[in-house]
């Protein structure tokens, strides 16, 4: 079983909107991966009573609670006097944190004053863990089978301070070596995917599955407890090879790469050559290519033919396909693909046409439709998609689905054994 976390946030700012959360949004992420699951979000004011009850719910519910903000000098800044009343501890002085905070005030040629001294006090049992970018110290606190973690509110110490001491120690708490695989797929939407795992979804307990989506993307994360240490456990290898027994096609990393940067791992792989003919997407083919560094051994170029002058001239699209067929046409990407093939001189020629919207849509071609070719020496392949969306939208889809394709075109072949570069 994973841990069972949730994350409180402090400060009758958060309330008022004047200031926006983003801590939480932060340590989802990073217990994200850690394999911990959140299940609750809660922001209080700076008010006792209401925190008491805060606090009391999320030892009852949660395995692990952050606290962040409230960790200050100032009489309403309660987080810590509120633990250790809920959870009936005193409050007494660390040390080796009155020490630090006096010659913080030496230092800096201040006084002193009796609300300062009280950031060195910590509930009793609990350790301290040193703010390295300001005064108030993080606290951990172990409460019967819940661990409670307070953190300063400001992000610039909260952050460094997760990252160089809570992290380690979450890490070592949840087991020695959480293990995850994160699994990335393309052409299949979240529910879709939930719908055709929902089953392994439903029963898992060790490893967990966790499905989740974003930036156009889906991903799902596997994670296992393994006792071998950085070795992926045999749990895991059993759910991904179940998983692409019933998506595989779909899935393009298993390391969390972008599309991208799997797409152009494979051509360089390949040791082909490619270049691009682009007529919607206006480039964004080329700059998703361009974007992996390396990529210019197999990379050779693009042609940008909007007008159908350019098709023409550059790239040898025949006038009668253009009169008879149109310019967003299976014959078109065809002929643009085989054309810049041949024009750049590389072994693959890749083309998307289409249209982009708002604008120049009609019955038989609804804004959304795009055509991707690919020309090769074995071959050439030719998909017509409807996308929805805003023009962007539609942009981004086609110049991703034709990256797609031509990666599914350079993983033929590829064993599974080859897969797990990806
Ligand atoms: P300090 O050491 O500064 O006294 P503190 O623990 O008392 O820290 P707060 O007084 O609650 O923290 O918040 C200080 C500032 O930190 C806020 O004014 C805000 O700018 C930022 N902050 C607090 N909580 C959050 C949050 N959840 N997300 C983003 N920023 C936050």
């Amino acid at each position: 079983m994973t841990m069972k976390s949730e994350i409180i946030s402090v400060g009758t700012e958060l309330l008022l909107g004047n200031i926006v959360n983003t801590n939480s949004a932060f340590l989802s992420g990073e217990l994200a991966k850690l394999g911990i699951d959140v299940y609750f979000h809660v922001t209080v004011g700076d008010n006792r009573q209401r925190l008491m009850e805060t606090m009391g719910e999320a030892i009852e519910r949660s395995d692990l609670i952050i606290i962040t903000g409230g960790l200050g000098p100032t009489s309403d800044d309660i987080t810590k006097e509120t633990v250790a009343e809920v959870t009936g501890r005193r409050l007494i002085p660390d040390e080796a944190e009155l020490t630090k905070l006096k010659s913080y005030f030496e230092r800096t040629n201040r006084e002193m004053t009796p609300n300062n001294i009280k950031q060195a006090y910590v509930p009793e049992g609990a350790s301290v863990v040193g703010n390295d970018n300001g005064t108030a110290p993080g606290i951990i606190l172990e409460h019967n089978n819940t661990t409670i973690i307070m953190m300063p509110g400001p992000p610039i110490e909260m952050k460094p301070m997760f990252y160089e001491k809570i992290e380690p120690y979450l890490r070592k708490k949840s087991s020695n070596s959480l293990v995850s695989i994160t699994l990335k797929f393309f052409g299949i939407g979240e529910s879709s995917l939930e719908h055709q795992l929902s089953d392994l979804i439903e029963s898992q307990s060790d490893p967990t599955i966790a499905p989740y989506a974003g930036d156009g993307e889906v991903r799902v994360r596997i994670t296992s407890r393994s006792e071998s240490g950085e070795k992926v456990p045999e749990s895991i290898l059993k759910v991904v090879s179940e998983i692409e027994k019933r998506l595989g096609d779909y899935i393009y990393s298993y390391h969390d790469r972008s599309l991208q940067q799997v797409t152009a791992m494979l051509l360089l792989k390949s040791g082909k050559t490619l270049a691009v003919a682009e007529s919607c997407t206006g480039g964004k083919l080329s700059t998703l290519l361009t974007s992996v560094s390396g990529v210019s051994k197999s990379y050779m170029g693009g042609v940008v033919s909007y007008s159908n002058g350019v098709k023409q001239s550059l790239l040898g699209v025949n006038r009668e396909t253009l009169i008879k067929a149109g310019a967003v046409s299976r014959e078109t990407a065809l002929q643009m693909a085989d054309g810049v093939r041949r024009v750049c001189g590389s072994e693959i020629g890749l083309s998307v046409t289409g249209i982009a919207g708002p604008d120049g849509g009609s019955i038989n071609k609804p804004v959304g439709i795009v055509y991707m070719a690919l020309s090769a020496e074995d071959g050439s392949w030719v998909w017509e998609r409807k996308f929805m969306g805003n023009r962007d939208k539609v942009q981004t889809f086609a110049a991703k689905n034709a990256l797609n394709h031509l990666r599914l075109y350079l993983s033929k072949g590829i064993t599974s054994i080859d897969k797990n570069k990806y």
